[in-house]
């Protein structure tokens, strides 16, 4: 009995080592960074898959937070909250908020709430820091941001999205602290 157990797992170690290297580095059929993304975001699913798994949870009215321990990373732990109104999460590992691909850790909570496709703020966002990648003008026509700074502002963007989403998810909780917000963000424009 032990013995087959012990062949059990050892065939369960093989089987993982293969899908691993079979995944791990993707054969590219375009020379299109477009694919090296998709790559990445694949093998971030593929993580998600085999190599994370739920610690705990925490739920409240209008927040869930996942504790999910990534068996890839030495086990360490990560936190994703999830907004369940605005069907948004954020992670401790701000992958997304760096480096615009969705992490495993965010992922696996999707997969586990089976979603069929991701909320489409993942995806319009990725647009709308590419839409960022050319030159800024000011209004008199002068540049005022080169492309080779707009790096630093995309990872601010993503920064500042990351925030609001935050505020926005405390300052939901009572009508009051929703308005001084919204206050609080005209005053900006
Ligand atoms: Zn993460």
């Amino acid at each position: 009995m032990r013995y087959q157990s012990a062949m059990d797992a050892q065939r369960y170690k093989q089987s993982k080592l293969v899908a691993a290297s079979k995944y791990s580095i993707p054969h590219r059929k375009t020379p299109l960074d477009l694919e090296i993304h998709a790559s990445e975001f694949q093998s971030e699913l593929i993580a998600a898959s085999f190599d994370c798994g739920l610690q705990n949870v925490t739920i409240s009215e209008d927040m869930e937070t996942f504790c999910i321990i990534d068996r890839r990373r030495n086990n360490r732990w990560y936190m994703v909250e999830y907004d369940k109104n605005e069907k948004m999460a954020a992670c401790s590992c701000k992958m997304f908020e760096t480096e615009d691909i969705l992490c495993r850790h965010c992922l696996w909570m999707f997969k586990e709430k089976e979603f069929k496709s991701l909320p489409t703020f993942y995806i319009i966002s990725r647009w709308q820091k590419n839409a960022m990648s050319i030159p800024i003008f000011d209004l008199g026509g002068n540049l005022i941001e080169e492309t080779s700074k707009m790096d630093e502002v995309k990872k601010k963007v993503g920064d500042l999205w990351a925030e609001i989403f935050s505020c926005l998810s405390l300052a939901k909780k009572n009508e009051e602290s929703l308005d001084e917000f919204i206050d609080v963000i005209k005053t900006f424009k």
